[in-house]
C-alpha cells in the first residue's frame, strides 16, 4: 500500500478522539478510530440498568466551557442544570451557600449560613467578578501555586476553606488537600461563575453518544487495543502491524519507545456509589457536600429523575484514599450519610471504583504546544492529560492535534 493510501488512525474514542475525528472530517479526511473498549466515550459513560441511569463517576458539564459550546448541541442534550453553590452538611446541619446574583432564593441562606464569615462571602463575589474579567489565556499564563496557597493568600478564612472550598473543589479535583494548580481553580471558578453545571437528561454518556453519532466519514472500530505507534505504522495487541498515513494518539504515550500507556502519568481516583433511599432529603439539582474531616463521603446528589421501585436514587462520591473493600466501604458510606446528613439508605445499587479518573499534572495548559502535537513524523498527541483534567481540555486537545495533523499532510 502506498503511504498516501494508508488510513489516518485515531487511537482512543474518548472525548478527545471523537472531537479529533470530527475536526478531521471537517478538513475533508475520513479517519479510522481504533478503540479498545466496546463503546465510545472513554471516561464519559452512563450505564442503563433496568431503565435506571448510572453515570460512571459523577461529573458535570460546565456550560461555559468554550469547547463545549463549539462542539456540542446543548438543546439536543436536554440539559438539567444544577443550582449554583452547594448545600453543605457541617456538624450535622445543612447550610445553603449559593450565588444570589443568579439564584435569588439563595440570598438569605447564603448571608445567614454559618459557613464562613460575611467577609468571606464578599470575597467570593469579588473573586467571581475578577475572574469574569480575566481571560482564559491570562489564567493559564499566570504563575502557578497550589489552590490551597492561593485561597490562603486571597484571605479566605480557614473555616471557609475547610467547610466549603475543600469539599467543593476537592470533589472537582478529586483530591481534597487542594494541591491542584491555582490555574485549574481559577479556570473552574470562572466557568462556574459564567455558566452552569449541568447534566444531560440521559446521563453524562449522552455527550459521548452525541459526538459519536455526529461522525459521518469516520470508521469506528471497537475492541482494538493498540500496543505501539511509530511513523508509518500502528501495532495492535496481537502483534498485527498496520500501515498508517498519520496517527493521532489520545492516550498516554511513551515518546521514546512508541508504546502506549507506559508514560508515567499520575492519576487521581474516586469511588462513586449509588443507593436508593426511602425519602428524598433535598431537591434534585443541588450538590451537597460533607465537610466533616472524619467522613469518607465528599459529595452527594439525587440524579435527575432516577428512581428504583418508586424510591429516589442517591449518588455519593468518595474522594479520600482508603483501603476498604467494597463491603466495608458501603458500610462506612452508609454511616457517614446517616451521621452527617441524616440520610438513611434503603438499598445499595452500584459501585464504580475509578482509579484513573483525572490526570495529575503541574504546568497546566490551555493549548497544545508544537512539540506535544507532533512527536514523530506524522504522529500527533491529544488527550486531557497533556493540558488539564477537563472535558474542555479533552476537546481542545483533540481539535488542535487534528488541525496539526491535517496541516502536516497538506504541507507534504
Ligand atoms: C469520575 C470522573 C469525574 C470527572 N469530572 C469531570 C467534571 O466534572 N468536569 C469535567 O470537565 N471533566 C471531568 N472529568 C474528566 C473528563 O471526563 C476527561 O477529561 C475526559 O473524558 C478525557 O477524555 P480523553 O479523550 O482525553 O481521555 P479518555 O476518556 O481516557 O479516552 C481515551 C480512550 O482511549 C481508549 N484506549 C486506551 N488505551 C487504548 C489502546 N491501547 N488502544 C486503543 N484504545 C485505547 C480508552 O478506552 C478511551 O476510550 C471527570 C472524569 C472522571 C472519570
Amino acid at each position: 500500500m502506498k503511504p498516501s493510501a494508508a488510513p489516518i488512525y485515531i487511537i482512543g474514542a474518548g472525548i478527545s478522539g471523537l472531537v479529533a475525528a470530527r475536526t478531521l472530517e471537517e478538513r475533508g479526511y475520513a479517519p479510522v478510530l481504533l478503540e479498545s473498549a466496546a463503546t465510545p466515550g472513554g471516561r464519559v459513560q452512563t450505564d442503563s440498568v433496568g431503565g435506571v441511569l448510572f453515570d460512571r463517576g459523577f461529573q458535570v458539564l460546565l456550560t461555559a466551557y468554550p469547547q463545549a459550546v463549539k462542539h456540542l448541541d446543548f438543546n439536543k442534550l436536554n440539559l438539567h442544570r444544577f443550582l449554583p453553590g452547594a448545600l453543605i452538611f457541617s456538624e450535622g446541619r445543612p447550610e445553603r451557600i449559593g450565588d444570589p446574583l443568579r439564584d435569588l432564593s439563595s440570598l438569605v441562606p447564603t448571608l445567614t449560613a454559618k459557613v464562613g464569615t460575611l467577609g468571606d462571602k464578599w470575597k467570593i463575589f469579588r473573586l467571581s467578578g475578577r475572574l469574569k474579567q480575566k481571560s482564559v489565556e491570562e489564567i493559564f499564563s499566570t504563575p502557578e501555586q497550589t489552590t490551597l496557597e492561593y485561597l490562603q493568600a486571597y484571605g479566605f478564612s480557614r473555616q471557609l476553606i475547610t467547610t466549603f472550598f475543600k469539599p467543593f473543589f476537592g470533589g472537582i479535583f478529586l483530591e481534597d488537600a487542594l494541591q491542584t494548580s491555582s490555574r485549574m481553580f481559577e479556570f473552574t471558578f470562572k466557568m462556574f461563575s459564567e455558566g452552569y453545571a449541568a447534566l444531560p437528561a440521559s446521563g453524562i454518556g449522552a455527550i459521548s453518544r452525541q459526538l459519536a453519532a455526529g461522525l459521518q466519514k469516520t470508521s469506528l472500530s471497537y475492541g482494538q487495543q493498540v500496543q505501539q505507534v511509530k511513523s508509518g505504522f500502528v501495532v495492535l495487541n496481537g502483534g498485527e502491524e498496520r500501515p498508517s498515513r498519520a496517527t493521532l494518539i489520545t492516550v498516554p504515550y511513551d515518546t521514546e519507545t512508541g508504546m502506549l500507556q507506559g508514560s508515567g502519568v499520575l492519576w487521581e481516583g474516586c469511588d462513586n456509589l449509588y443507593f436508593s433511599v426511602a425519602k428524598q432529603t433535598f431537591e434534585e439539582g443541588i450538590i451537597a457536600l460533607v465537610s466533616d474531616p472524619d467522613a469518607l463521603v465528599n459529595n452527594l446528589h439525587y440524579p435527575f429523575g432516577q428512581q428504583v421501585e418508586g424510591n429516589p436514587v442517591l449518588s455519593v462520591t468518595v474522594v479520600k484514599k482508603h483501603s476498604l473493600d467494597q463491603r466495608e466501604l458501603i458500610q462506612k458510606v452508609r454511616e457517614d450519610l446517616e451521621r452527617c446528613c441524616g440520610i438513611q439508605t434503603k438499598s445499595f445499587l452500584k459501585h464504580y471504583s475509578i482509579e484513573k479518573a483525572l490526570p495529575r499534572r503541574t504546568d497546566l495548559k490551555m493549548e497544545l504546544s508544537r512539540p506535544e502535537s507532533a512527536v514523530f513524523e506524522n504522529v500527533f498527541l491529544a488527550g486531557d492529560y497533556l493540558l488539564n483534567a477537563s472535558l474542555n481540555a479533552a476537546m481542545a486537545s483533540g481539535e488542535a492535534a487534528a488541525h496539526a495533523l491535517a496541516n502536516a499532510l497538506e504541507r507534504a
